[in-house]
């Protein structure tokens, strides 16, 4: 009904076509059309795009009609987008890449907002219908109306602050005094959105509705039967300077323990702000400018719009094409059933195997909790957790359209698995491994069909890791890798293309790092200062302590691989690492591993000493090397992979934009000089590759 609905409303619209504007000009990316009540229906249908965003020539546009308008006011007027996808997806951040000019910057910012006031002093009621993405720019459009009323699927948020920004377009200033100033602080401090009924519990949005009623909810908007939001009591206490002050510091002391400051100065800038001109709405929009265009110039905002740039590449590579309507996994341990969860909870039926109950009950568990804290709704959650079918006998492998195979790291064991299911499986299905060790081409020996083999190596918790490894071989076929990259689209998580190889691209650039900080650990290092300076670098946690959450017996193995498989010079794992590793010592999932473990969170040791600046290269470096020698082998086809996959995999420092991007400012010839002088003192191991020689 709804599709229905809304296919009519576009096709009206597209009736009437665009329209030329009071100055007779014609607009590219509006139409706008008058209904029964003379209410002026403004829908944005961004030229050549599949999502609205605020472009430049968007915003002109949009100012020469509000100056029509005003000639001309309509009886009201609504603003709408034309696309599925949804209102407005925030500012075209193709305009923040590599700007160096601060004063551009701010002109651009101060014509941005003319609109919006523009839009603001519209004298007439105005009204943003939303649905779908309603974010950043799109969500100041939004609130620079005097109604907002959001369908059911809108989802509204602030997500400036993941590119090392604040909103630019006065969105400071109005959300903070149109509802609960902290609540609009946690918005933008945390890049979070909203949905719908969220957001008319906050007084973000005055009403939500379905597609079939948004026509008569705006008549009642116009006729003055829909109140709207206004300042609350709770707003206007925060007009008080010394009641902002107490909170402002209980924000700085949350943000920093988030991001330190020094990497990610845009918290900070946001709070600033508030506490500073929070009671002056005026001047809070004018320093809303000055600020941003600071931070916009900054290196950390730079390289997370790279981040956001890598994302978009690798989401580019999932190609298009219909999700798999089957999936079936086979093994329900730490990987398989989370990714049998995950796929259900995309909308796939999925087919669980096991060769033991138990493992099935668990997974089916931990999916039910996992939905519990992501779900939205009750019927969303139900609906995922019947498309789970645990599958003891493994019955669903002849419907499966994919067979994902998740049993433990043994050549011997998956050929077994395989050689059972590869005659029941249907025609053109896929099989995949999750492998993160053994090379494809020793598992895709003695299959019937290899070009429809492929690796999908997810991360662990899958939930939250947005990587896949899709791994290709020998013998795999377009089709099949295209089929892999498809799927990991349709699980919203980013395909990262490599080749088979040891340890693919994350596993083997990550284990230098790893091993290095055992070494250190060895030489006498306390653990926190070599954790230390690897956060103090930027890495969301250190080496001893990922080891410990990967699992030192994970670890250890993958260590021993690559030593054994590469011919490349790879630290000896340390004894005190093997001997932890027989006595069940293995990290978090045991309670004790290098730290010990309480309550899902290491504990360390307060009184440290911090780290020398050189610990913090002996780390980082053999990682770069590392991811140097995958783009000289060719087992990540681009520097954008690489990045992207270290990023999405490990979460390598996003505010350096990836290890190569990082080696990339810090300059190549000097990051090979500091790994020559590192090899001069201690060795083999941080001898630079080759690959050095060729980046430009
Ligand atoms: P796991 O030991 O937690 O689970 C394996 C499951 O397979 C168990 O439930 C076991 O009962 C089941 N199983 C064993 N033999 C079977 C058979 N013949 N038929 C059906 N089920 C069988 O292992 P895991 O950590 O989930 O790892 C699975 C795979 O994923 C491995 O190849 C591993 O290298 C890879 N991987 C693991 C991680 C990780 O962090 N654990 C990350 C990425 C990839």
């Amino acid at each position: 009904m709804q599709d229905k609905v809304w296919s009519a409303l576009k096709e009206r619209d597209m009736e009437r076509g665009p329209r030329p504007d009071a100055s007779g000009s014609v607009w590219e990316n509006w139409r706008m059309a008058l209904d029964s009540n003379g209410v002026a229906w403004l829908t944005l249908d961004k030229k050549d795009a599949s999502a609205n965003t605020l472009s430049e020539d968007v915003m002109r546009e949009l100012d020469g009609i509000l100056a029509g308008l005003e000639r001309n006011p309509p009886k009201g007027l609504v603003i709408r987008s034309a696309k599925e996808s949804g209102f407005i997806a925030g500012a075209d951040i193709n305009q923040f890449k590599g700007v160096t000019d601060a004063e551009a910057v701010k002109a651009a910012l101060r014509f941005g907002h003319a609109v919006v006031d523009r839009l603001e002093a519209l004298p007439v009621p105005t009204i943003a219908v939303i649905h779908g993405y309603c974010l950043g720019g799109g969500l100041e459009i939004a609130l620079a109306c005097k109604y907002r009323i959001a369908r059911n699927d809108a989802s509204l948020g602030f997500p400036e602050i993941l590119l090392g920004l604040h909103p630019g377009l006065g969105g400071t200033a109005r959300a903070t005094t149109l509802i609960d100033p902290v609540e609009a602080m946690t918005m933008m401090l945390t890049g979070k959105s909203v949905h719908a009924k969220k957001a008319k519990a906050l007084g973000l949005v005055d009403a939500v509705t379905e597609e079939r009623h948004i026509a008569t909810a705006v008549a009642a908007v116009v006729k003055g039967e829909i109140p709207s939001a206004h300042q609350g009591l709770r707003a206007r206490v925060f007009d008080l300077g010394p009641t902002r002050a107490l909170l402002a510091k209980r924000m700085r002391a949350e943000a920093d323990k988030k991001a330190p400051p020094a990497h990610y100065p845009a918290p900070g800038a946001l709070i600033d702000l508030w506490e500073n001109f929070g009671g002056d709405r005026r001047r809070m929009k004018q320093e809303e400018i000055e600020s941003f265009a600071r931070l916009l110039l900054t290196d950390t905002a730079q390289n997370l719009i790279r981040v956001f740039f890598l994302r978009e590449h690798l989401k580019s590579l999932a190609v298009k094409g219909t999700p798999p309507a089957h999936v079936h996994v086979i093994g329900a341990g730490v990987m398989g059933g989370d990714i049998a969860a995950w796929c259900a909870w995309r909308g796939m039926n999925v087919t669980l195997a096991d060769m033991k109950a138990e493992p099935l009950g668990k997974a089916v568990k931990r999916a039910a909790e996992l939905y519990g804290k992501i779900g939205h709704s009750s019927i969303a959650i139900r609906d995922a957790l019947d498309r789970l079918v645990p599958d003891l006998h493994g019955d669903g492998v002849k419907g499966a359209d994919i067979v994902i195979e998740a049993v433990p790291e043994n050549a011997d064991l998956k050929h077994r698995i395989y050689a059972d299911v590869q005659a029941r499986m249907k025609p053109g299905a896929i099989l995949a491994t999750n492998t993160s060790s053994i090379p494809l081409e020793t598992l895709r020996a003695g299959l019937l069909h290899p070009d429809r083999f492929v690796g999908l190596h997810f991360f662990n918790p899958v939930s939250r890791m947005q990587l896949i490894e899709v791994v290709a071989h020998d013998g795999v076929g377009e089709d099949a890798l295209k089929a892999a990259r498809s799927f990991a689209g349709h699980l919203d998580r980013l395909p990262a293309s490599v080749k088979s190889a040891p340890g693919f691209l994350v596993n083997r650039a990550l284990t230098p790092y790893l091993l290095g900080a055992m070494l250190m650990l060895g030489e006498g290092t306390p653990k926190e200062t070599i954790d230390a300076a690897a956060t103090q670098f930027g890495m969301p946690v250190g080496p001893i302590e990922l080891a410990d959450q990967v699992g030192l017996d994970i670890c250890l193995e993958v260590g021993e691989m690559l030593k054994r498989e590469l011919d490349q010079p790879m630290p000896e794992a340390p004894a005190f690492l093997r001997e932890k590793v027989k006595a069940g010592d293995l990290g978090r999932k045991t309670g004790q591993g290098l730290y010990p473990w309480k309550d899902g969170q290491a504990v360390k040791a307060s009184d440290t000493p911090p780290p020398s600046p050189e610990m913090a290269d002996r780390l980082i470096l053999p990682l770069l090397n590392t991811c140097v020698a995958i783009l000289r082998e060719g087992v990540a086809p681009d520097e954008e992979t690489i990045d992207g996959g270290m990023i999405f995999g490990t979460g390598f420092a996003p505010f350096r934009g990836g290890p190569l991007a990082y080696a990339r400012a810090r300059g190549f010839e000097s990051v090979k000089q500091a790994l020559e002088a590192l090899q001069a003192k201690y060795g083999e191991r941080f001898r630079p590759d080759p690959g050095w020689d060729t980046l430009s």
